[in-house]
């Protein structure tokens, strides 16, 4: 079975400091890979809130170098490598969180990226295994000109597609064709469209090419946040007949034979946590 938990929802600079929706990225656990997507601000703190153990996370996937998906990757890098005392884990994450580009700043010190064990830089095709998932990265057209995202295979809950912050354009129906489930991040509601970024009618269209068996979407800006998200589930559910919710913090989706909602389990007490 693999476990999806949403961290937040928020996306863009004023969800982000308004913290309006969470910003702590998503994770995706199975028997062997416990992976932590975009880790924004807040993720390590939403982790704990959440029952989920930091220092489980085997591997860190961060699609590029803005700061709602980068800000607390130095920490969680800390926490999956028991405070650097132990090489371990995979950090797979873009160009320019990795080296920097022409735009952007590296987003993690040259101490942290000597943390890990395996560091793998994701670029459009490229492809690699960690714990039991088969992960393939695609590229995603944004403001950062290294911006990617990626399908994943589980060993027996079928694959999960992730796009973050993009514009359409025509591959991406074709490679997440056939994903069970897929994650969308769209900042903006119907008729708002903003360079870089995806709009309602955007998810739409990509979810009809890759008619995936759940649509959730997430990392919502001000404008999303207001319309309210669940509204534009709607629409595009309405106009592709495919399943489509808003993702909302603390959200679990478990997939084996069937796909299941499950609410939060926010922790009230952190000396209670459990992790796992
Ligand atoms: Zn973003
Ligand atoms: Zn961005």
């Amino acid at each position: 079975m693999v476990e999806v938990i949403f961290l937040g929802t928020g996306g863009g600079r004023f969800a982000m400091i308004t913290q309006k929706a969470k910003t702590g990225g998503i994770r995706i656990i199975s028997n062997k890979t416990n992976m932590h997507v975009d880790p924004g601000p807040g993720a390590l703190i939403y982790s704990l809130e959440q029952g989920l153990d930091p220092q489980k996370i085997n591997v860190l996937f961060i699609s590029h170098a803005h700061l709602d998906h980068t800000n607390d990757a130095c920490l969680l890098l800390e926490a999956m490598t028991r405070g650097g005392r132990s090489k371990r884990g995979t950090l797979a994450a873009s160009h320019s969180v990795i080296e920097g580009n022409e735009i952007c700043d590296k987003a993690i010190t040259r101490y942290h990226i000597g943390l890990p064990e395996r560091v793998i830089e994701a670029k459009d095709g490229t492809k690699f295994d960690v714990g039991d998932f088969e992960v393939e990265v695609v590229k995603a057209i944004h403001a950062d000109p290294d911006t990617v995202g990626f399908c994943l295979k589980t060993p027996d809950a079928g694959s999960i597609g992730y796009l973050p912050d993009s514009e359409y354009f025509e591959d991406l129906g074709a490679f997440f064709k056939g994903v069970r489930l897929l994650i969308l991040s769209v900042l903006r509601p119907a008729g708002k469209p903003w360079k870089g970024h995806m709009t309602t009618e955007d998810a739409a269209r990509i979810a009809e090419e890759a008619r995936p068996d759940l649509l959730v979407i997430t990392h919502f800006g001000m404008q999303m946040l207001l319309s309210p998200p669940f509204r534009e589930a709607r629409i595009i559910e309405e106009k592709t007949g495919i399943h489509t919710i808003a993702a909302k913090y603390g959200m679990r989706i478990s997939m084996d034979g069937k796909i299941r909602m499950g609410e939060s389990k926010k922790q009230a007490d952190l000396s209670l946590f459990m992790g796992r």
